[in-house]
């Protein structure tokens, strides 16, 4: 069941999940557009409805499995798991920093996995995660998200497997001496450390 992406970018803004100003990223980079998914994922027929976009939207890939970049995609990776009526795992930061695959998670030989993450900005958990899936002998056949930042990855993605993301910005982010939005004496918010 598709939704059209004007009623998604509608709901995320109802929500607080995107928000317009000026906003500091945990980048350090400066934009006009905020994207936080958590706000959206927490009302749980949201989040199954999202879920079961993705899913549709990646198409019949075959999937046995999705596994999702902890936190931020654990709560989609379950509900496209769930449209896809598969197992969910996710992987997760050991301490060095590493993301592995711990909780007695496993993944079989040749097993046919779909990446899920909330956000696409420059995808490094997805490709870090794309990495464990592979190192376990598991094949990665399709990356979804609900938002991608128009950075770029998801052409990128397409370009090996099939990817899709629910609603794809293009959101330009500046150095703070490159900002535009600073220069017209807009005070910076940093919601990342006042939301935690
Ligand atoms: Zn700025």
């Amino acid at each position: 069941m598709s939704i059209p992406a004007a009623e998604i970018e509608a709901l995320l803004e109802s929500v607080g999940a995107i928000r317009h100003g000026h906003f500091q990223l945990s980048s350090g980079l400066h934009s006009a557009t905020y994207v936080q998914c958590a706000l959206v994922l927490q009302f749980p027929h949201h989040a199954e409805r999202l879920g079961r976009a993705l899913a549709a939207a990646l198409g019949d890939v075959g999937a046995e499995v999705v596994v999702s970049p902890a936190l931020g995609g654990v709560i989609l990776g379950h509900e496209v798991a769930r449209a896809l009526g598969c197992r969910a795992l996710f992987v997760e930061r050991d301490r060095t920093g590493a993301m592995v695959l711990r909780r007695g998670f496993a993944l079989r030989a040749g097993e046919r996995v779909v990446v899920v993450e909330d956000v696409w900005t420059t995808g490094g958990s997805t490709r870090e995660a794309m990495r464990v899936v592979e190192a376990a002998g598991a094949r990665v056949v399709a990356a979804g998200a609900l938002v991608d930042r128009g950075e770029g990855f998801v052409a990128e993605l397409r370009s090996v497997l099939p990817a899709r993301a629910l609603l794809e910005l293009s959101i330009p982010s500046y150095r703070p001496d490159e900002c535009p939005l600073c220069r017209t004496g807009l005070p910076v918010e940093k919601p990342g450390s006042r939301r935690g």
